[in-house]
C-alpha cells in the first residue's frame, strides 16, 4: 500500500543548505509543502563567526580533527577544491560575487539543446538577483584601483568593471555600520547594517551586511515552516516498501556530524528528495548509495565531466606597500583579458594571514618538471640575492594587507572525472578520487598579466603552492559530476534536475552544471535551482509520482 502524504515525516527532505539546497527549501515551503533540510555544517552567526582565520578551528571544517568551521580544503590528484560547509553552504565563505555567464555557455555540454534555455534562464536570474540583493559594488579598495591602472597599463582598461555583489551597502554619502529595518522582502525579512569595507566576506560576515543564504532564502524558508537539521549529515537514502523507483517515498538516515563517539543516529521518511549538498558532497553521498545499493539505479554518468570553471588562483605580494590591500568587498572588481580569460581582484581580510600557507612565489614553465626547476632556481637565487625581500614574501604575517589575489577564469572546455576508491596510502575507506586528462594549471596570459602587475608596482608574483610543485590547479567553483543530460546515456539529472530512474527526486546544486561558466558560479546555480523548482506543482495539486523522461530531442 503506498503511503499517503500525511503519514510521512516530511513531503521534502533537502539534502545541504548551500545554494541549490536553500532555493529549493524556500520555493517548495512556499508552494505548501512541509520541508526538512538537512546540513552536516554549523550555524554561524556575527557572535560566533571567527575574527581571523587563524582561529583554525573556527574557520577550517574536519570535524575529526575538532576543526569545525566553515571552510573546507579537499586534495584530489587533479584539483585542490575549496569549499564551504555551514548553513547556508558556501554562502558562509563565499566573496558575494554573482555574475551572469555568457549565453554561449547553453550552446555545449551534455544540456545543450534539452531547453530553451536562452529564453527561460533570464527570469530565473532576475528571480535570483532579487532575493540574494546583487548591486553593482561601490566599494572600491586598493586592490581594484590597481587593477584597474594595470589594465590601463595593458590597453584593456576598457574592461574593467565593478563587480555584480549580494551586500548591503550604504546609500551614496553616507558611511557603512548603520542598521535599517529589512530592505528587500517589504518586512518580511531580518533587520540589516551597510557594509563597512572591511574585506571579511571570505571569512565570514560578522556586521550583518553580507546577503549570505541564512539572511533570504534560508531564512524565509525557515519562517514559514522548513526545519533546518544542523550538524546533521544524511548517510543513507532508501526507496520505502522495496519499491526500485521510489514510488512510495523514501527512508533518510542521518548521524550527527561533529560527533567522534555517540552519533545520534536518526530516520525519516519523505515523499521527495532533493540532494543538495554540492558538487563533491551530492558526488559523495550518490556513489555511496550506489555502491552500497540503497540507489543502485543511479545513472553511470555519475562522477563523469567535472569541472574547475578553469580556475587559476595567482596573486601578487608587495612586502613594503603603503596600502593595506585587505580593504574593500572580497571581490571587487574585474577585467577581461580575452574574451574566454576573466581575472577578478580578491583580498582577505586584515590578519586573516592563514591563507598565506598555501601560496608560493609563481614561476613560469608550462610543464611541471620545468616549473618545479625554475621554482627551485628562482628560490636559491632569490634567498642568495634579495634574502630579506624573499623572506617578506614567503612569511605569512601581514599577508591580507599586502597582497592581490588574482582569481582567473576561463569559459574553455575542460574536466576530468569522479570515481570511489581506496587511496593507496589509506586503503582502509573508500573516498572520492580523480582521475581522467588533466585540466591546465597553467594559464600564460594570466600570469603574464600577474607578473607585469608585479613589476609595475614592486611586487612579487605568487601562485598556490599546489599549482607550482604538483600540477594542481586550485579552485573554489567546483561543478559537475551529476550533468544534466537528454537520457541516462548522458546525464544524471534531467534538464529539470530530476534524478533518471526514480521519482520525487532531484539533483538542485553545483553538480548540475555541464560548462564551465567564466564567471563565478553561485548566481547560476540559484537559476538552475530556481527553474527546476518552478516546475513542481503546488502541495494543492498533489501531482506525485514527478519522473524524468528520456529525451531524444538534442539540438
Ligand atoms: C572562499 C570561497 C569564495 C567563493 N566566492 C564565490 C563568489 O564570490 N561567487 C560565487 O558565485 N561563488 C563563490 N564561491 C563558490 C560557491 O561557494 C559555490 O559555488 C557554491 O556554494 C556551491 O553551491 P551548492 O549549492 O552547489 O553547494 P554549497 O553551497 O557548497 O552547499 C552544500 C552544502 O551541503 C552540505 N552537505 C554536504 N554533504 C552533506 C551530507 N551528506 N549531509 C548533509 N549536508 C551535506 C555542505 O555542508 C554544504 O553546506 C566561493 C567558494 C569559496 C570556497
Ligand atoms: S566587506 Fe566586511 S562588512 Fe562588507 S560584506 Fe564583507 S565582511 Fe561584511
Amino acid at each position: 500500500m503506498p503511503a499517503t502524504a500525511c503519514e510521512f515525516d516530511y513531503d521534502y527532505i533537502v539534502i545541504g543548505s548551500g545554494f541549490g539546497g536553500s532555493v529549493a527549501a524556500h520555493r517548495l515551503t512556499e508552494k505548501g509543502y512541509r520541508v526538512a533540510v538537512m546540513e552536516m555544517g554549523r550555524r554561524w552567526t556575527p557572535e560566533n563567526l571567527p575574527k581571523t582565520n587563524w582561529i583554525l578551528w573556527r574557520w577550517l571544517w574536519r570535524p575529526g580533527l575538532a576543526l569545525r568551521g566553515f571552510f573546507n580544503i579537499t586534495p584530489f590528484r587533479h584539483a585542490l577544491i575549496l569549499h564551504g560547509c555551514a548553513v547556508g553552504g558556501g554562502s558562509i565563505t563565499y566573496a558575494n560575487t554573482l555574475l551572469i555567464p555568457p549565453e554561449r555557455i547553453w550552446d555545449s555540454g551534455s544540456w545543450a539543446g534539452l531547453a530553451p534555455w536562452k529564453q527561460e534562464m533570464p527570469r530565473h536570474y532576475q528571480t535570483a538577483i532579487r532575493m540574494l540583493g546583487v548591486t553593482e559594488n561601490r566599494i572600491l579598495g586598493p586592490a581594484d584601483r590597481i587593477l584597474r591602472h594595470a589594465a590601463d597599463v595593458a590597453g584593456i582598461g576598457h574592461t574593467f568593471y565593478r563587480t555584480q555583489v549580494a551586500v548591503f551597502q550604504p546609500p551614496e554619502g553616507e558611511a557603512g555600520g548603520k542598521t535599517y529595518p529589512d530592505p528587500y522582502f517589504g518586512g518580511e525579512g531580518p533587520e540589516r547594517t551597510t557594509c563597512i569595507g572591511c574585506g571579511g566576506c571570505m571569512i565570514g560576515c560578522r556586521f550583518n551586511a553580507k546577503n549570505s543564504l541564512d539572511k533570504n532564502y534560508l531564512y524565509l524558508a525557515e519562517k514559514h515552516g522548513a526545519r533546518v537539521f544542523e550538524e546533521t549529515k544524511v548517510v543513507d537514502v532508501t526507496p520505502l516498501n522495496g519499491q526500485a523507483d521510489g514510488r512510495d517515498g523514501y527512508e533518510v538516515r542521518t548521524a550527527k556530524s561533529i560527533a567522534w563517539l555517540r552519533r545520534a543516529p536518526k530516520r525519516f521518511t519523505c515523499r521527495g528528495v532533493i540532494f543538495a549538498a554540492s558538487a563533491l558532497g551530492s558526488m559523495d553521498l550518490l556513489f555511496r548509495l550506489k555502491q552500497k545499493g540503497s540507489l543502485p539505479g543511479l545513472g553511470d554518468q555519475l562522477g563523469q565531466r567535472v569541472r574547475t570553471n578553469a580556475e587559476s588562483l595567482i596573486g601578487v605580494r608587495f612586502p613594503h606597500g603603503s596600502e593595506d590591500l585587505s580593504k574593500g568587498i572580497a571581490i571587487g572588481s574585474g577585467i577581461y583579458i580575452d574574451q574566454d580569460t576573466h581575472i577578478e581582484a580578491a583580498n582577505y581580510p586584515e590578519g586573516a594571514d592563514a591563507i598565506a600557507i598555501i601560496v608560493t612565489v609563481h614561476t613560469g614553465g608550462r610543464t611541471v618538471c620545468v616549473r618545479i626547476l625554475l621554482w627551485v632556481s628562482g628560490m636559491a637565487r632569490s634567498m642568495l640575492r634579495h634574502p630579506i625581500k624573499t623572506f617578506r614574501s614567503l612569511q605569512p604575517v601581514g599577508w591580507s594587507r599586502e597582497s592581490l589575489i588574482l582569481l582567473c577564469m576561463q569559459t574553455v572546455d575542460g574536466y576530468f572525472h569522479m570515481r570511489m576508491g581506496r587511496p593507496w596510502f589509506w586503503p582502509f575507506r573508500k573516498v572520492l578520487m580523480s582521475y581522467g586528462k588533466r585540466v591546465p594549471t597553467f594559464i600564460p596570459r594570466a600570469n603574464e598579466f600577474a607578473r607585469k602587475v608585479a613589476e609595475q608596482v614592486g611586487g612579487t608574483p605568487m601562485s598556490m603552492v599546489t599549482e607550482i610543485l604538483f600540477d594542481v590547479p586550485g579552485t573554489a567553483h567546483i561543478l559537475g559530476g551529476c550533468p544534466i543530460g537528454g537520457s541516462r546515456a548522458d546525464g544524471v539529472v534531467d534538464h529539470r534536475g530530476r534524478v533518471f530512474g526514480y521519482r520525487n527526486m532531484y539533483v538542485c546544486d553545483g553538480s548540475v552544471l555541464a560548462a564551465n561558466l567564466g564567471v563565478n558560479p553561485s548566481l547560476t546555480i540559484c537559476a538552475i535551482a530556481e527553474r527546476a523548482m518552478s516546475m513542481i506543482p503546488s502541495a494543492a495539486e498533489k501531482q506525485w509520482d514527478d519522473a524524468a523522461e528520456e529525451c531524444a530531442a538534442r539540438g
